[in-house]
C-alpha cells in the first residue's frame, strides 16, 4: 500500500471547506473526531479504497454497511447499466417495485408488506409515525447510544456521528418533539420496565438496534431482545427492530432470524439498496395498511422505489437468498480478524476488548468487557484515534471513530486479514514508541 501525498488531500479539504460545512456531507466523514482532516477517496473496488493521490487502503467501512459484496460488485454494475437505459426515475408504480417487495417479504420473518423510502432515517421516522398513529400514544423509548437516523425524535442520546462529535442531542430540535422520547439503557431490561411503569398507557413503541452498531458493535445479551418482546406485548406497545445496519448483514432474515425474535415493525436501509439510497418499513398487513393511500397515516416520496436503486437492491438480495453460505463465510472472516487482533494486543500493556457478531466488529481500548453504553464511555478514544492514524498509514482504512462498527465484505480475503493483522502489529509497536504522543 502506498503512502498518501498529504498535500493533495489538504488542498481538496480547503476547497471542500469553502463550499460544504466542515467540508463534508455527513459529520463522521470529517475525521474531526480523529483530530485530522479527511482522506479524499477517488474510487473503490472490492475491499479497496483508492485515495485522491491514487493511494490504496483496505476498507473496513464498506460505505457504513451497504457494501456486503465489496465495492463496484460487477453484478450490480451490470444490472444498473441495463436499467439506466430503461429509465432512471418514473414516479409511477413499476414492475420492479413489485419484484423487490415480493423478494423482501419472502426473506424476512413475520413481514407481509413493505413501504419503500429513500433512507434509513426516513424508514425509522415513518415507523414511529405508524405506531403513534395506530396507538394514539405519543411517547417512544430508544436506547442510549443507539442511532436511528437524524429525524428530530431520535436526536436524544444518539450514537454514530452525533456521539463521535460530542453532540448526542442536537440543537434545533424542538423541546416539544423530544419530550416524548424516553431513553433506556441497551442490555438493561429493568430500565425499560421502569419507563413503562412511570408512563402507563403513554408509550407507543420501543425502537432498538437489535445488535447495536452505532456506539461500536454491542451484541444483545441473552434474553434482552426476547425480554423487550415480552415487555412491549405486556404494555400493548410496538416493538420496532431498526435493522438498517443488521438487516441482510447478519443473516438473510436479519437479526429477527438470528435471535429468533419477531418485532412488529422492521426498518431496513444500507444493504437493501446495493449502494444506492433505499429504505424500507416492513410489517404485518394489519399495521402497514394504516399507511396512505389505504389508511390515515401519511407518507410519500418522489423518488421512493427508484428503479435504479431497487434494481441494485434486487441483485444483492437475490444473491443473499440463493447463497446463504455467505453468512457462514463472513462469520469465519469476522472471527479470524478478531482472533488475530486479540493476539496482537495480548502481550501488550494496552487493554483491548473486541466485540464481533458475524461481519460486524469493533475494537475498544477498555479494561473490561463492553456490553453497555456506560462501558463504551469508559473506552479510551484517544488511543483509538492514535491507532486509527497508524492503521491508515499502514494501508488500513478503519471507520474514523471509536463509536462505529467495522464491516467486512465477502471480498476480504485471508491475505487481506493477514495484511490487516500485520498492520496492527506495526501500528501497536509505533504506539509504544510514541506513547506520550498518542495522537
Ligand atoms: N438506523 C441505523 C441503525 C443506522 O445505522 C442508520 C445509519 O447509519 C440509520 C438508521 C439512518 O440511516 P440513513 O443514514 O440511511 O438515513
Amino acid at each position: 500500500m502506498n503512502v498518501m501525498d498529504h498535500n493533495i488531500h489538504s488542498k481538496l479539504f480547503s476547497r471542500a471547506e469553502k463550499v460544504m460545512p466542515g467540508g463534508v456531507n455527513s459529520p463522521v466523514r470529517s475525521f474531526a473526531g480523529m483530530g485530522r482532516t479527511p482522506v479524499f477517496i477517488n474510487r473503490a473496488e472490492g475491499s479497496f479504497l483508492f485515495g485522491a493521490d491514487g493511494e490504496k487502503y483496505v476498507d473496513y467501512i464498506g460505505s457504513w454497511g451497504p457494501m456486503i459484496f465489496g465495492h463496484a460488485w460487477p453484478p450490480v454494475a451490470e444490472a444498473v447499466k441495463k436499467q439506466l437505459e430503461k429509465s432512471t426515475s418514473i414516479g409511477l408504480a413499476t414492475d420492479k417495485e413489485v419484484e423487490f417487495a415480493e423478494l423482501l417479504v419472502s426473506m424476512v420473518p413475520g413481514i407481509e408488506k413493505i413501504r419503500l423510502v429513500n433512507s434509513g432515517t426516513e424508514a425509522c421516522m415513518t415507523a414511529i409515525r405508524i405506531t403513534r398513529g395506530i396507538t394514539g400514544k405519543q411517547k417512544i423509548i430508544k436506547f442510549n447510544g443507539c442511532y436511528h437516523g437524524h429525524a428530530d425524535p431520535f436526536l436524544v442520546n444518539a450514537g454514530s456521528g452525533a456521539l463521535t462529535l460530542g453532540n448526542p442531542s442536537s440543537s434545533g430540535v424542538p423541546h416539544e418533539t423530544v419530550k416524548d422520547t424516553l431513553v433506556a439503557d441497551f442490555n438493561d431490561l429493568e430500565s425499560v420496565s421502569q419507563l413503562f411503569e412511570k408512563n402507563p398507557e403513554k408509550i407507543a413503541a420501543v425502537i432498538v438496534e437489535p445488535v447495536a452498531g452505532n456506539m461500536g458493535c454491542i451484541p444483545p445479551e441473552n434474553g434482552f431482545l426476547k425480554g423487550l418482546r415480552e415487555i412491549t406485548k405486556k404494555h400493548s406497545a410496538f416493538l420496532i427492530f431498526d435493522e438498517v445496519m443488521t438487516g441482510f448483514r447478519l443473516a438473510a432474515g436479519g437479526a429477527q432470524q438470528l435471535y429468533d425474535v419477531e418485532a412488529d415493525l422492521v426498518t431496513f436501509g444500507k444493504i437493501i439498496g446495493g449502494g444506492f439510497p433505499v429504505g424500507v418499513i416492513a410489517g404485518k398487513t394489519q399495521w402497514m395498511d394504516y399507511l396512505a393511500p389505504l389508511g390515515p397515516i401519511y407518507q410519500a416520496g418522489t423518488l421512493s422505489g427508484n428503479p435504479v436503486a431497487i434494481t441494485a437492491g434486487i441483485t444483492v438480495l437475490k444473491e443473499l437468498k440463493e447463497n446463504p453460505a455467505i453468512y457462514h463465510s463472513l462469520e469465519q472472516k469476522g472471527k479470524q480478524l478478531k482472533t488475530g487482533l486479540d493476539e496482537v494486543f495480548k502481550n501488550t500493556e494496552i487493554p483491548v476488548q473486541i466485540n464481533q457478531v458475524g461481519s460486524m466488529i469493533s475494537l475498544f481500548f477498555a479494561e473490561e468487557k463492553v456490553e453497555t453504553f456506560k462501558d463504551v464511555q469508559k473506552a479510551d478514544m484517544e488511543i483509538f484515534a492514535a491507532f486509527f492514524h497508524r492503521m491508515l498509514e499502514n494501508g488500513i482504512h478503519l471507520p474514523p471513530s471509536g463509536y462505529e462498527s467495522w464491516f467486512l465484505a465477502t471480498t476480504i480475503t485471508d491475505e487481506l486479514i493477514e495484511f490487516t493483522i500485520e498492520a496492527a502489529i506495526k501500528s501497536v509497536k509505533d504506539l509504544f514508541i510514541q506513547k506520550e504522543h498518542y495522537v
